[in-house]
C-alpha cells in the first residue's frame, strides 16, 4: 500500500482551504471545472484542472438505446473487497514479484456514446475496467448501466451530483446511498468501491464511505484526460510513461466531452500490453495484493 506523496497531500490541504468558497452550481456533475468557469478552484494536481459539465439531455440517447444489449439484471453481483482494505484509502498496490497488474478506472459515466464507444474498445481488447458513475448520469443513461455491467466490468460509486463542497453526514450519507440504490436497482450490482469526486478526502464523503466499510479508491497514475488543450497522445503517453505494477489509472468517459479520451484508450491498452501488463478490475486488484 502506497499514499500519495506530500505534495499531493499539500495540494489536498489547499483544496480543502477553499471548500468555503467554492459554491458548485445546479446541475454541475463532472469531475472538473474547466479553467475560467470558477477561477477560485485550484488546478486539481491530479486531473490538471477542475471542470463543470452538464448532464447533458443528449439527442442520441434514443439511438445509444437502440443499439444496447437487452436489459439483462445481474442478480446480486458483489464486488467484495478483502477485510483488510474496508474503511481503507487506497492508491495502489504493490503485487507479490512485481507482477504487472494494472487497472483502468474510468469515473462519471455513465454518458452518451463514450460509454459505449469505450465498452467496445475494451471488449475487442478483452481488458475488464472498473467504472465509478454519477447517480444523476446512471438515472439518465441505465441502459448503458446495464451494458457495462453484462460485459464484466466492475462498479464503484461516485456520489450523486458529483459535489466537491464539504457536506454534513446526512448529505453525504444521501449522496453515497442515494446512488448506491440506483446501482443495485439499475444492474443487481451491490458494491463497497467508492470515489470522491476531484479526489477530494475532507468534506465528509469519504469519511461516510469508510464508516460504511467502503473502500476509498484513489489512483496512483492519471491520464490527466481532462485537460481541455491536451491532445490524445498526451493521455496516452501520460499513462504509458507512468506505468507501474499495481496501478490504478484514472480516465473518464463521462462529465464532458470524452472523444479524446475514447481516441486515447486503444493506444493506451496496445502500449500497456506492450510492456507486459494485464489489465484487472479493483475488486481483482485488491484480492490479489499481498
Ligand atoms: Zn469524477
Amino acid at each position: 500500500m502506497s499514499f500519495w506523496n506530500s505534495n499531493v497531500a499539500d495540494n489536498n490541504l489547499k483544496r480543502q482551504r477553499i471548500f468555503g468558497v467554492v459554491a458548485i452550481a445546479f446541475s454541475v456533475t463532472a469531475c472538473s471545472i474547466a479553467p475560467g468557469i470558477h477561477p477560485r478552484l485550484q488546478a486539481d494536481p491530479v486531473t490538471s484542472q477542475l471542470h463543470a459539465v452538464q448532464i447533458p439531455n443528449h439527442p442520441a440517447n434514443s439511438k445509444v438505446n437502440s443499439q444496447l444489449l437487452p436489459s439483462a439484471k445481474v442478480e446480486n453481483l458483489s464486488f467484495a473487497v478483502p477485510d483488510k482494505f474496508q474503511g481503507k484509502t487506497v492508491y495502489q498496490v504493490h503485487p507479490s514479484s512485481n507482477e504487472k497488474l494494472i487497472a483502468l478506472t474510468i469515473d462519471d459515466g455513465p454518458w452518451p456514446n463514450t460509454t459505449s464507444q469505450m465498452l467496445d474498445i475494451l471488449k475487442q481488447n478483452d481488458v475488464k475496467a472498473t467504472f465509478f458513475w454519477v447517480g444523476q448520469a446512471l438515472q439518465a443513461n441505465p441502459e448503458l448501466a446495464k451494458r457495462v455491467v453484462t460485459e464484466g466490468h466492475a462498479i464503484g460509486n461516485h456520489t450523486w451530483h458529483h459535489w466537491y463542497r464539504r457536506m454534513d453526514e446526512a448529505t453525504a450519507k444521501s449522496e453515497i446511498e442515494r446512488t448506491a440504490d440506483l446501482i443495485y436497482k439499475t444492474t443487481g450490482v451491490k458494491t463497497s468501491l467508492f470515489r470522491p469526486p476531484g479526489g477530494f478526502l475532507n468534506n465528509g464523503l469519504a469519511a461516510y464511505a469508510k464508516s460504511q466499510k467502503n473502500t476509498v479508491v484513489m489512483w496512483s497514475l492519471t491520464s490527466a484526460d481532462t485537460d481541455p488543450h491536451a491532445k490524445p497522445q498526451a493521455f496516452v503517453n501520460n499513462v504509458l510513461k507512468g506505468a507501474k505494477p499495481g496501478a490504478i489509472v484514472l480516465m473518464h468517459d463521462g462529465g464532458g466531452d470524452r472523444q479524446r479520451t475514447v481516441q486515447a484508450l486503444p493506444q493506451i491498452i496496445t502500449g500497456l500490453k506492450q510492456q507486459g501488463y494485464r489489465f484487472v478490475t479493483i475488486p481483482e486488484l485488491l484480492k490479489i495484493a499481498p
